[in-house]
Protein backbone atom coordinates (compact mmCIF):
# COMPACT_ATOMS: atom_id res chain seq x y z
CA UNK A 1 0.00 0.00 0.00
CA UNK A 2 1.23 3.24 -0.80
CA UNK A 3 1.01 6.45 0.84
CA UNK A 4 -0.89 9.43 -0.76
CA UNK A 5 1.07 12.23 -1.96
CA UNK A 6 -0.48 15.40 -2.54
CA UNK A 7 0.32 16.16 -5.74
CA UNK A 8 -0.51 20.33 -5.38
CA UNK A 9 2.86 22.10 -4.94
CA UNK A 10 4.87 20.37 -8.02
CA UNK A 11 1.26 20.88 -10.49
CA UNK A 12 1.11 24.63 -9.33
CA UNK A 13 4.94 25.29 -9.92
CA UNK A 14 4.00 23.73 -13.29
CA UNK A 15 0.98 25.38 -14.06
CA UNK A 16 2.41 27.78 -16.62
CA UNK A 17 3.36 24.67 -19.07
CA UNK A 18 0.83 22.23 -18.13
CA UNK A 19 -2.22 25.20 -18.45
CA UNK A 20 -1.09 27.82 -20.76
CA UNK A 21 2.29 26.03 -22.76
CA UNK A 22 4.39 28.44 -22.28
CA UNK A 23 8.60 28.59 -22.72
CA UNK A 24 11.26 30.21 -21.06
CA UNK A 25 13.45 32.37 -23.36
CA UNK A 26 16.64 33.85 -21.94
CA UNK A 27 17.06 37.50 -22.87
CA UNK A 28 20.95 36.87 -22.35
CA UNK A 29 21.77 34.44 -24.43
CA UNK A 30 18.73 33.73 -26.10
CA UNK A 31 17.89 30.01 -24.97
CA UNK A 32 14.88 29.02 -25.26
CA UNK A 33 13.21 25.62 -23.12
CA UNK A 34 10.35 23.98 -22.07
CA UNK A 35 9.22 23.73 -19.23
CA UNK A 36 9.12 27.69 -18.64
CA UNK A 37 11.58 28.27 -15.40
CA UNK A 38 12.84 31.73 -13.71
CA UNK A 39 16.40 30.85 -14.66
CA UNK A 40 18.29 29.63 -17.89
CA UNK A 41 19.61 26.63 -17.50
CA UNK A 42 22.56 27.37 -19.82
CA UNK A 43 23.47 30.54 -18.44
CA UNK A 44 22.00 30.69 -14.89
CA UNK A 45 20.40 34.18 -15.89
CA UNK A 46 17.59 35.28 -13.96
CA UNK A 47 16.59 37.60 -17.13
CA UNK A 48 13.86 34.62 -18.59
CA UNK A 49 10.98 35.67 -20.11
CA UNK A 50 7.41 33.24 -20.60
CA UNK A 51 6.64 33.56 -24.27
CA UNK A 52 3.34 31.01 -25.68
CA UNK A 53 4.43 28.03 -27.87
CA UNK A 54 2.40 27.78 -30.26
CA UNK A 55 -0.62 25.02 -29.99
CA UNK A 56 -0.33 23.01 -33.40
CA UNK A 57 2.08 20.53 -34.12
CA UNK A 58 2.60 17.26 -36.43
CA UNK A 59 3.47 13.94 -34.53
CA UNK A 60 6.82 12.72 -34.69
CA UNK A 61 6.61 9.43 -32.62
CA UNK A 62 4.16 8.04 -30.70
CA UNK A 63 3.40 4.61 -28.49
CA UNK A 64 0.21 2.97 -27.23
CA UNK A 65 0.77 2.75 -23.04
CA UNK A 66 -0.83 -0.83 -22.31
CA UNK A 67 1.19 -1.27 -18.98
CA UNK A 68 1.20 2.04 -17.35
CA UNK A 69 2.91 3.13 -14.38
CA UNK A 70 1.11 3.14 -10.88
CA UNK A 71 -1.71 5.69 -10.54
CA UNK A 72 -2.63 6.01 -14.40
CA UNK A 73 -4.16 2.05 -14.59
CA UNK A 74 -7.27 4.07 -15.58
CA UNK A 75 -6.33 6.13 -18.23
CA UNK A 76 -5.12 2.77 -20.35
CA UNK A 77 -4.52 2.00 -22.96
CA UNK A 78 -3.37 5.83 -23.96
CA UNK A 79 -1.27 7.17 -26.69
CA UNK A 80 2.07 9.01 -25.15
CA UNK A 81 3.77 10.68 -28.49
CA UNK A 82 6.61 13.70 -29.00
CA UNK A 83 5.02 16.46 -31.13
CA UNK A 84 7.11 19.05 -33.27
CA UNK A 85 5.19 22.43 -32.28
CA UNK A 86 4.78 25.19 -35.33
CA UNK A 87 7.95 27.36 -33.91
CA UNK A 88 10.02 23.97 -33.88
CA UNK A 89 9.76 23.00 -30.03
CA UNK A 90 9.81 19.30 -29.47
CA UNK A 91 6.89 18.71 -26.52
CA UNK A 92 5.74 15.01 -24.65
CA UNK A 93 2.20 14.56 -24.25
CA UNK A 94 -0.66 12.59 -24.18
CA UNK A 95 -2.73 12.59 -27.70
CA UNK A 96 -6.80 12.20 -27.45
CA UNK A 97 -9.58 11.21 -29.51
CA UNK A 98 -7.52 9.33 -31.88
CA UNK A 99 -8.44 7.08 -34.68
CA UNK A 100 -5.55 5.68 -36.90
CA UNK A 101 -3.07 7.95 -35.81
CA UNK A 102 -0.24 8.28 -37.76
CA UNK A 103 3.48 9.90 -37.51
CA UNK A 104 2.83 13.28 -39.43
CA UNK A 105 -0.41 13.89 -38.19
CA UNK A 106 -1.82 17.24 -37.41
CA UNK A 107 -2.45 18.14 -33.94
CA UNK A 108 -3.36 20.78 -31.42
CA UNK A 109 -3.39 21.28 -27.86
CA UNK A 110 -6.87 21.34 -26.25
CA UNK A 111 -7.42 21.68 -21.99
CA UNK A 112 -8.37 18.38 -20.96
CA UNK A 113 -8.36 16.46 -17.45
CA UNK A 114 -5.21 14.83 -17.73
CA UNK A 115 -5.44 13.13 -14.29
CA UNK A 116 -8.32 12.05 -11.23
CA UNK A 117 -6.58 11.54 -7.76
CA UNK A 118 -8.97 9.00 -6.42
CA UNK A 119 -8.40 9.17 -2.98
CA UNK A 120 -8.95 12.79 -2.57
CA UNK A 121 -10.67 13.82 -5.45
CA UNK A 122 -8.21 16.26 -6.75
CA UNK A 123 -8.94 17.12 -10.36
CA UNK A 124 -5.61 18.10 -12.62
CA UNK A 125 -6.27 19.62 -15.98
CA UNK A 126 -3.59 20.12 -18.64
CA UNK A 127 -2.95 20.09 -22.20
CA UNK A 128 -3.48 17.19 -24.87
CA UNK A 129 -3.32 16.93 -28.27
CA UNK A 130 -6.11 16.53 -30.77
CA UNK A 131 -5.89 15.33 -34.00
CA UNK A 132 -7.24 18.07 -36.41
CA UNK A 133 -8.99 15.25 -38.54
CA UNK A 134 -10.77 13.77 -35.27
CA UNK A 135 -14.64 13.77 -34.96
CA UNK A 136 -13.99 15.15 -31.49
CA UNK A 137 -12.33 17.85 -32.71
CA UNK A 138 -12.60 20.74 -31.16
CA UNK A 139 -13.93 20.07 -28.31
CA UNK A 140 -12.47 21.83 -25.52
CA UNK A 141 -10.23 25.18 -26.02
CA UNK A 142 -7.53 26.68 -24.15
CA UNK A 143 -7.86 29.27 -21.83
CA UNK A 144 -7.22 32.54 -23.59
CA UNK A 145 -6.08 36.32 -21.77
CA UNK A 146 -5.36 34.09 -18.81
CA UNK A 147 -1.17 34.09 -18.91
CA UNK A 148 1.31 35.86 -17.54
CA UNK A 149 3.73 36.21 -21.44
CA UNK A 150 4.03 38.81 -22.96
CA UNK A 151 3.60 38.24 -27.05
CA UNK A 152 6.33 39.41 -29.10
CA UNK A 153 4.91 42.56 -29.93
CA UNK A 154 4.36 44.74 -27.68
ZN1 LIG B 1 20.73 32.15 -20.81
Amino acid sequence: MWSFVSPVPLYWRRRGFLLRMEKGECEECSFTFVPYKSICPRCGSTKVKARKLPRRGRIVSFTLVESPPRGFEYYTPYILAVIELEDGTRVFGQVSDAENLKIGDEVEATLRIVRVFGESGQIFYGFKFVPLSSSHYPVERMPSGTSNYQDDKS
